[in-house]
This record gives C-alpha cells, sequence and structure tokens, in this order.
C-alpha cells in the first residue's frame, strides 16, 4: 500500500507511474497496487526540483518599493527603514507568499535569512518545504548585536527541532560591512562546534571591495572573511560579483559555495562589462 500513486507521468521520455511511501519515491514503473491517493499526471512531466540557495523571502512584501538604485543607497534609505516596521506576523505572511511562489515554480527548497527566523520558521512549518532559516547578526555601531537580533536569534533556535529532517538552522552574519569583526570570529568558533552552516553576502558591489580593502590592509571581502575563519565547507557566499583570480582560488581551495542572483545583480554585471 502506497500513500500516493502519480500516474501517467513522463519520466526520462516514457510515460509511466511515479509510487511514493513514507515521503520518499519508492517505485517508478508501471504500477497497479493500492495507494491512499491517486493523481492522474497525463500531460505532466516529472523534473528534478529547484533549490534556491539565497533568499530574504518575506520580502515579498517590499517588492516595487525601490528599484533600480545602487545597493547601498537601496538598503540605508529605503530598505531599513521600512523593515524597522515590519511585525512578526508582517514576516509571517511575506515568507507564506514566498513559499507559495516557490512551490509554483517547482522549488523544495530555500535557504533564507531575515529579520525574525522564527516567524519564517512557522511559514515553512506549514508549507511542507525544505528550508535552512538563519540565525541573523547585524552590529549596531559599537560592534554589539542588538539584543532584538539575539532574542529572535534565541526564538528560532527554541522552536527548531533538531530532529525536523526539513528545516535546518546556520548562523546568517548580514555581511562585513554591518557585522564586527569579533562577532564574525566568534561565529567561526561557533562554527567549530555547532556543525551549523554559514550564510553571508560577500563581495558583491565594488564599493564593499574598496572599503574593505582600506579598513583591512589591503583585504579583499574574500580574502578578509578567510582571515577570521569564516571560508570553508559549510559557507554560502552570496552574491560574488567582484572576485580577484586569488579570491576564485580561495573558495576553491576551502571548498566554499557561491549563490549567483543574477537578476538582482544584472545592473551592476552591465555596469562591469
Ligand atoms: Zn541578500
Amino acid at each position: 500500500m502506497y500513500d500516493l500513486v502519480i500516474k501517467n507521468c513522463l519520466v526520462n521520455d516514457a510515460v509511466t507511474d511515479i509510487a511514493v511511501a513514507n515521503g520518499k519515491i519508492a517505485a517508478i514503473g508501471s504500477i497497479s497496487d493500492a495507494a491512499t491517493e491517486t493523481f492522474d499526471a497525463s500531460g505532466m512531466a516529472a523534473l528534478p526540483p529547484f533549490y534556491n540557495t539565497h533568499t530574504h523571502a518575506a520580502m515579498t512584501l517590499l517588492r516595487s518599493c525601490a528599484e533600480d538604485m545602487e545597493l547601498f543607497d537601496w538598503l540605508s534609505n529605503h530598505i531599513w527603514p521600512i523593515e524597522a516596521k515590519l511585525t512578526e506576523e508582517d514576516i509571517y505572511i511575506g515568507t507564506r507568499m514566498a513559499t507559495v511562489e516557490m512551490i509554483r515554480s517547482g522549488t523544495v527548497y530555500f535557504n533564507d535569512s531575515y529579520w525574525m527566523p522564527q516567524s519564517g520558521l512557522r511559514a515553512v512549518r506549514e508549507s511542507g518545504m525544505r528550508a535552512t532559516l538563519g540565525l541573523l547578526y547585524l552590529c549596531n555601531p559599537s560592534g554589539d548585536v542588538p539584543d532584538a537580533a539575539r532574542l529572535a536569534n534565541e526564538a528560532l533556535l527554541e522552536a527548531h527541532n533538531a530532529d525536523d529532517v526539513l528545516i535546518n538552522v546556520a548562523h546568517a552574519p548580514h555581511a562585513i560591512y554591518t557585522v564586527s569583526e569579533d562577532v564574525l570570529r566568534h561565529i567561526a568558533s561557533m562554527m567549530e562546534t555547532d556543525g551549523f552552516q554559514c550564510h553571508i553576502h560577500a563581495a558583491e558591489t565594488a564599493k564593499e571591495v574598496e572599503d574593505c580593502r582600506k579598513e583591512h590592509n589591503g583585504m579583499t571581502p574574500i580574502e578578509y572573511l578567510d582571515s577570521v575563519g569564516l571560508v570553508n565547507d559549510r559557507t554560502m557566499l552570496a552574491h560574488c560579483v567582484h572576485l580577484t583570480d586569488s579570491d576564485r582560488e580561495i573558495i576553491a581551495e576551502r571548498g566554499a559555495f557561491i549563490a549567483h542572483n543574477p537578476v538582482s545583480n544584472f545592473e551592476t554585471l552591465q555596469r562591469c562589462l
């Protein structure tokens, strides 16, 4: 007895049936066994799903409020002032909307970092999707993580069940220009024992590279992150638009990953060509 049998589905150029049991594909072929649920997929094809490796899912709510502008202007003058007013319920609704859109496009997983991640967790659980949710680190001018972010991270860790096979937790320092060196080093030391991944914006704009070289003895953002121990085989580097050959070698040697964001960075790329 299967949980689900998908009938008449195109798989590798042949129309066939797919049986699902305990959340996994149990058989592919002509299936006549009984099933709790049967779905006729005539005219449809089974394809590998999409994985979205860098999201701020609840930002579905902020679409079109500021478009086509330079990153720091967009963040400082438009996005952060609005985000300061978002409630837990807003973030739940925005994430919920994102999960519906992703499911419609065949996306089964997303790697998210956003404010009040415990609200995102609620939406992900209801969606049935896989996700990695970030413990968000953004420092105030004194270099400390504000209490609100600290409490939200504690709420996520408390609500997350480590046995949940669909949902992971990662460290998600926002970027080198919003998180102090002390906090970055602290995250690297926590990663040695907690086994979490790290998800961070890196080398997204020419200004980020320029400022980093000025502040950190000529190092690029990747060299700087590597110097604090945050480029390793559990690190997802988002964007990486402005890399040197040496940066590419460091990323390859450490086994880190890059999340490309072509739509977000298209205008930047045009300026580079
Ligand atoms: Zn981002």
